[in-house]
């Protein structure tokens, strides 16, 4: 069965919970083109939904638990209060062992939900989660598991605020504070905004200070590209460590240089004059001119010039790598092959240290461009490269 099967995972929740299921619900992964570590400094992203996701299928239940399995986790589900002041849900955050973790991003979606919506009106509900998007690659499962939880519990309870276009911006928010809060992962806003709010054949121009967005076209086919995903099998674990440090590095920084975020560096010289650490400049020289290669990759796009956004990507990789310090040798490797190969540039993506990098080809040289990653892995003896095709999809939806 593939995720992207409504019916038959309408069957399954039927097979596994003994009565129907109300409805199915997907949200997508997402690739960010451009603007890598910009989102909590308060600056630019540029991400697309892929059509990769998470389903769930769902139906209410009036006993007030939360009931959620996935397909893809091992063992029996997990069943908590929706009411996350109930003694039990804190006994269950206090002390579920490691496997029954995943299902923190499901609940605590729930969680947030029902503490947001007036009255207590989120109640309780069966979930069936089935997703055919790697997890931990860099390609947001989690965000996606978020979205889609989220989106069944607000059109089961008939939340309807929090599902127009307004309310999809709201929705994000809630999804994000239920991975700071209920996963302990502190997650800027792209990934839940790009679940909810992107559409097909377009990248989502997003501010991640006002969250406003506008849509910016992104016709990879029509300019005769493509986006391919390497999926370097080197896995991220981003809930502790580096991804926090960076975050507080920056936060040090903008601190040091007298201005809310490192968004408001207008001129980067003098803020680099300004910091003694030579660890905060690096950082300081990254996000400032990340920030402009988005604005510059936004006006490419407009100009209708996408091919020339491979040497933005490069030069995003570079400075995550070398400012940043965040890149791995497996993206190092898939972005310098790529381009010995013909491809237009590319970057890592996502938070660092493991997961994907994304390389902007000509259509006709992707089986060159990812044969020659492939070769490159095998000489190093690593494990062999997923690739996908990336194709600009639409965001969150009903499917069932
Ligand atoms: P990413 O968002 O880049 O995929 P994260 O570490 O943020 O990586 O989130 C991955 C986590 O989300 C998994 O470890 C798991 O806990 C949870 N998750 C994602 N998809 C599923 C799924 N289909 N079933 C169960 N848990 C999932
Ligand atoms: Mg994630």
């Amino acid at each position: 069965m593939t995720s992207a099967d409504p019916r038959a995972l309408a069957a399954a929740f039927a097979e596994a919970y003994g009565r129907p299921a109300e409805g199915v619900w997907r949200a997508p992964g997402r690739i960010n083109v451009i603007g890598e570590h910009t989102d909590y400094n308060d600056g630019f992203v540029l991400p697309f939904a892929v059509p990769q996701g998470v389903s769930v299928a769902a139906a209410r239940r009036d006993d007030g638990v939360l009931e959620v399995r996935s397909l893809q986790a091992a063992g029996a589900g997990v069943a908590v209060p929706v009411d996350p002041r109930a003694p039990e849900a804190r006994r269950w955050r206090e002390t579920a062992p490691q496997r029954e973790r995943w299902a923190a991003y499901p609940a605590g979606t729930a969680w947030v939900l029902r503490e947001h919506v007036p009255d207590g009106r989120i109640g309780g509900a069966s979930l069936l989660i089935d997703a055919d998007l790697p997890q931990g690659a860099g390609l947001s499962s989690s965000a996606a598991l978020e979205c889609a939880t989220a989106l069944a519990l607000c059109e089961l309870y008939g939340a309807d605020g929090l599902l127009g276009a307004a309310g999809r911006r709201e929705l994000a928010r809630l999804a994000q504070r239920a991975e700071h809060e209920y996963v302990g992962m502190p997650c800027g806003i792209m990934d839940q905004s790009a679940s909810l709010l992107c559409t097909a054949g377009h990248a989502l121009m997003l501010d991640c200070r006002s969250g406003l967005s506008t849509q910016v076209p992104l016709p990879l086919a029509d300019a005769g590209l493509s986006l391919l995903i390497v999926d370097t099998r080197m896995r991220h674990e981003l809930v502790d460590g580096d991804y926090g440090r960076r975050r507080a590095e920056c936060e040090r920084a903008a601190e040091a240089l007298g201005v809310p975020a490192l968004r408001d560096v207008k001129d980067l010289p003098s803020a680099l004059d300004a910091l003694d650490d030579p660890v905060l400049r690096r950082r300081v020289q990254h996000v400032v001119t990340e920030n402009h290669r988005v604005e510059a990759a936004v006006g490419l796009l407009r100009a209708g010039a996408a091919a020339e956004l491979g040497a933005l990507l490069t030069a995003s990789h570079i400075s995550l790598r070398d400012q940043f310090e965040v890149s791995w040798p497996g993206a190092d490797v898939a972005v310098e092959e790529a381009q010995r190969a013909g491809a237009r540039g590319g970057r890592m993506v996502g938070g660092g240290f493991g997961g994907s990098a994304i390389v902007l080809t000509p259509a006709d040289r992707v089986d060159q461009v990812s044969e020659a990653i492939r070769a490159a892995y095998r000489r190093r003896e690593w494990e062999e490269p997923r690739f996908l095709t990336a194709v600009p999809a639409d965001g969150a939806r009903r499917l069932l």
